[in-house]
């Protein structure tokens, strides 16, 4: 992607080296929430194994950074800028005004208003205070455990969470969440995966304009499309148990992961996003 020396969105807060403050209060529905829309499933027993006894460390050291990091820092937070000024056009269109999000940056774990989450939840959306959770180091992870690399594979993740940070504006998360409670854990997870799906839909629609103002290079949209699949239900569940079980899918597959990014990079607008309505989920 093109991205050196474009502008920088303001809206970063670099909280690296900072860690977490032990977990207060948030309670089991912030810790669900969390769950809800972090980028990976992941399972839940996990998470709320770190979320108890005293998972942050708070240290005044100074935070030293790679000249990696520092570049990738660099990275996110053009490709957040240009989110910002694709969805206040595409909200503008729709008679809507966007409200930006914040990105946080953290290292090891990070006090949410969603709760206390470590590095391993990887990259989530919180809409209680409409910040977006990222720990740089995902990036390695993108690259060497899911097989995904490239610079585009992480903005189609950062472009994903704020497909999150869209869906809290445009209401969505608000009538999904109630369901949690209503619906069987079996019925729930194909709604989340409905979520989820559109979220990646979203983020399409960023590329497609990001494409528009020429700063695709080749290969980028490939790196987008392995990415998406890379973190298909599916994929994941067969690389850490060897089988896998549809009805824990919360995600969605490779193969819907990557056709509902491509669905939004074609369409470019929101028209063409209803997950919900979908007949072939
Ligand atoms: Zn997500």
């Amino acid at each position: 992607m093109k991205w050196k020396g474009r502008a920088r969105s303001r809206n970063v807060e670099d909280r690296r080296g900072k860690g977490g403050a032990v977990v207060a209060g948030g309670g089991i529905g912030g810790i669900l929430i969390v769950l809800l829309v972090a980028f990976l499933g992941g399972d839940p027993g996990a998470i709320l194994d770190q979320m108890g006894g005293s998972a942050g460390t708070s240290s005044n050291q100074p935070y030293e950074a790679t000249a990696e990091e520092e570049q990738l820092a660099e990275f996110v937070s053009v490709v957040l800028a240009d989110t910002e000024q694709v969805w206040t056009e595409v909200f503008e269109e729709e008679g809507m005004e966007y409200v930006e999000p914040t990105l946080v940056l953290y290292s090891g774990s990070v006090e949410s208003a969603c709760g206390m989450a470590g590095a391993s939840v990887g990259p989530f959306y919180c809409p209680g205070d409409y910040k977006l959770y990222i720990d740089l180091s995902f990036y390695d992870e993108l690259q060497n455990q899911f097989q995904a690399p490239g610079d585009f594979a992480m903005a189609y993740v950062l472009a994903h969470e704020v497909g999150h940070h869209v869906q809290n504006l445009l209401g969505v998360m608000e009538e999904v969440q109630p369901l949690r409670s209503q619906l069987s854990e079996e019925e729930y997870n194909k709604v989340q995966v409905r979520l989820e799906l559109q979220a990646d839909y979203l983020s399409g629609v960023w590329a497609h304009h990001a494409q528009g103002m020429g700063y695709l290079e080749e290969g980028d949209l490939e790196e987008a499309l392995t990415a998406a699949s890379a973190v298909g239900d599916d994929t994941i569940q067969q690389r850490s148990r060897g089988y896998v079980v549809p009805e824990s899918f919360t995600h969605g597959s490779s193969e819907q992961r990557k056709s509902w990014f491509y669905k939004g990079f074609e369409a470019g607008n929101l028209k063409e996003g209803d997950t919900f309505n979908a007949t072939d989920l």
